[in-house]
């Protein structure tokens, strides 16, 4: 297991499982000593779903820092959301980027809207992804990009826009010194789909990674946890790694991403 994973859940989105506490309890029998909670960020629109209302947002705050002192002999524990970028929530985002000790970037959905795009199949709204990863950077809102190619979990072919959407991500994570995640999460856990042209799994993909790595981008691996018990297993990270098998990427081990994030939070205000 890593020692550090800044991708972590609580059931307060709706999708995860277990308490606060058992999370922090997993972490420390699984090894890990740097911890940063990053629920899904609350919005005051309506969509998307499957996110902690803007009420919880005191009180996981709370959860988090009581639990950072609890466990302060144990294990380092830090204060985050996965944020998406919607221009029409900057009062929430800002909110967040002010008072937390970190933001990672997490786009699921285009749009606020009814007619949020989470299911991205052609390569307009692939590009529009990428130039909400860029505002998002552009804005230093976040500190890295969450599995910036989970847009492509629904996508079905591999082709040139794929590449095309990789080379332009790779241009935002060097131009912004914005590390890419290796997510070890849900496009993993449930095993290969099958697309059109072939199976893979969701996310991570391959194609993405080949960019990154011939590009030396940094890469941060998370393990974007919804259950305490994945924090006692090797079995999601190793499909990851699986993944990008023979590739020459640059994983940063351990990396300091509150400091990173108080130094990027100079250039928000
Ligand atoms: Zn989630
Ligand atoms: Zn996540």
């Amino acid at each position: 297991m890593i020692k550090t994973n800044w991708h972590t859940h609580t059931a307060r989105c709706g999708h995860a499982v277990g308490t606060d506490e058992e999370y922090v309890q997993a972490a420390i029998q699984g090894g890990i000593r740097t911890l940063g909670f990053s629920d899904h960020a609350a919005y005051l629109a309506p969509f998307p779903s499957e996110r902690m209302d803007y009420e919880q947002v005191e009180e996981y705050k709370a959860s988090v820092l009581s639990l950072k002192e609890k466990y302060k002999d144990q294990i380092d524990i830090y204060l985050g959301m996965e944020v998406e970028y919607y221009p029409t929530e900057w009062e929430q985002l800002s909110e967040y980027r002010r008072t937390l000790d970190y933001c990672i970037l997490g786009q699921h959905n285009l749009e606020l809207d009814g007619r949020s795009t989470y299911a991205i199949m052609g390569k307009d709204t692939l590009y529009e992804y990428c130039e909400l990863l860029a505002g998002a950077c552009e804005h230093a809102l976040c500190d890295y990009i969450a599995h910036p190619d989970v847009a492509l979990w629904s996508y079905p072919y591999m082709d040139s826009s794929v590449t095309q959407a990789a080379e332009r991500i790779a241009d935002i994570s060097l131009h912004y010194n914005m590390p890419l995640e290796l997510n070890t999460g849900s496009g993993v856990h449930s095993g290969k789909r099958r697309y059109p042209d072939g199976e893979r799994y969701a996310y991570p993909t391959r194609q993405f990674f080949e960019v990154f790595a011939r590009r030396q981008c940094p890469i941060i691996i998370g393990l974007d946890v919804h259950d305490p018990k994945l924090f006692l297993s090797d079995t999601d990270l190793n499909r990851a790694r699986s993944v990008i098998e023979g590739l020459d990427c640059r994983i940063l081990y351990d990396f300091d991403l509150v400091s990173a994030a108080k130094e990027r939070k100079k250039l928000f205000y």
